[in-house]
């Protein structure tokens, strides 16, 4: 039965096994079953389904996939949660426990492995400090996915899910958008984990599409303009993308691609939809192949 989700209980595995919280790991561990249910049931999780959870920390949200799941891969980088996990997870036999840090691990064979390469869902309560690197890697390696359903930082699950021409879009959104259909599920306080952190969280189910919004001819270039726009916020679009290392177009050919577009010459990143970006891409793709 799914019962660390009760503050008391995880106390006393934590002073069970003397537990120390490692702050250079993320470790925030969930203490609020109506959190732990919101999660499980935004994620959609059914007796069909590989989820493969990152960080299971003490194996909290673990039992309740275990309960609703076919198969839950759990991996956990720090090694002295490990005796910890074989303890609270004893009940189920459809759990397997990696130790392993989760950029290191090959996703894709192990959706191959485990489920025959069929899409898998992520659910996490996701460590802070790699929250970007881990979802971009996710997508990115075209490991198949149905759904990443993730606590993440409240800031960080706001950047996913705005449009342009607010403070918070950047890289960050247009990439999420260009891979999935991001949706926050719930806001979570400080005070449903222990220890608390310092900033508020949100979890987001980002749902996988199953064609990408817009179709580019080089994907690669897509995503350095994006790069390149948002690492320069405050300059036009004209001098961020002739500025950048990872670029060689001429002021006069980025001009003319928005002239052929439409826009303006003082127009900055910011102001882009990612369907604009596209055809800038496509443009500037055009004139080089030329
Ligand atoms: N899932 C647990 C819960 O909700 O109570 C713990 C969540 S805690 C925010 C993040 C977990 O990720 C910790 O258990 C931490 O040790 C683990 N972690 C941190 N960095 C990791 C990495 N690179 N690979 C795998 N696990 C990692």
């Amino acid at each position: 039965m799914a019962t660390l989700g009760i503050p008391q209980n995880t106390i006393e595995v934590l002073q069970k096994y003397k537990f120390n919280f490692q702050k250079k790991f993320g470790q925030n561990f969930l203490i609020d079953t109506h959190v732990l249910d919101k999660i499980i049931s935004s994620a959609n999780v059914t007796k069909e389904d590989m989820v493969l959870e990152i960080g299971p920390g003490i194996g909290t949200m673990t039992q309740y996939l275990a309960e609703n799941a076919r198969k839950v891969v759990a991996v956990e980088i720090d090694k002295a949660l490990i005796p910890i996990l074989e303890d609270t997870l004893q009940e189920y036999d459809n759990v397997k426990v990696i130790n392993e840090d989760i950029l290191k691990v090959d996703i894709r064979a192990l959706a191959e492995e485990e489920n025959g390469g069929k899409a898998i869902k992520v659910v996490a309560n996701l460590p802070y400090y790699i929250t970007t690197p881990i979802i971009m890697g996710l997508f990115e390696s075209h490991v198949p996915i149905d759904s990443i359903t993730v606590m993440v930082q409240k800031e960080v699950a706001d950047r996913m899910q705005v449009g342009p021409g607010t403070k918070d879009y950047g890289a960050l959104s247009l990439a999420v958008q260009y891979y999935a259909k991001p949706e926050i599920v719930a806001n979570v306080p400080p005070n449903c984990f222990m220890p608390r952190p310092n900033v508020g969280s949100a979890v987001i189910r980002l749902t996988r599409h199953s064609e990408p919004p817009v179709v580019v001819k080089d994907e690669k270039l897509m995503f350095r303009l994006i790069r390149a726009s948002f690492n320069q916020r405050r300059k036009t679009l004209v001098n961020g993308l002739n500025n950048s290392p990872e670029l060689c177009f001429s002021k006069e050919e980025i001009a003319k691609a928005l002239e052929t577009m439409g826009l303006s010459q003082t127009i900055r990143g910011e102001a882009l939809t990612l369907e604009q970006f596209g055809e800038l891409s496509d443009i500037l793709y055009d004139m080089k192949r030329k």
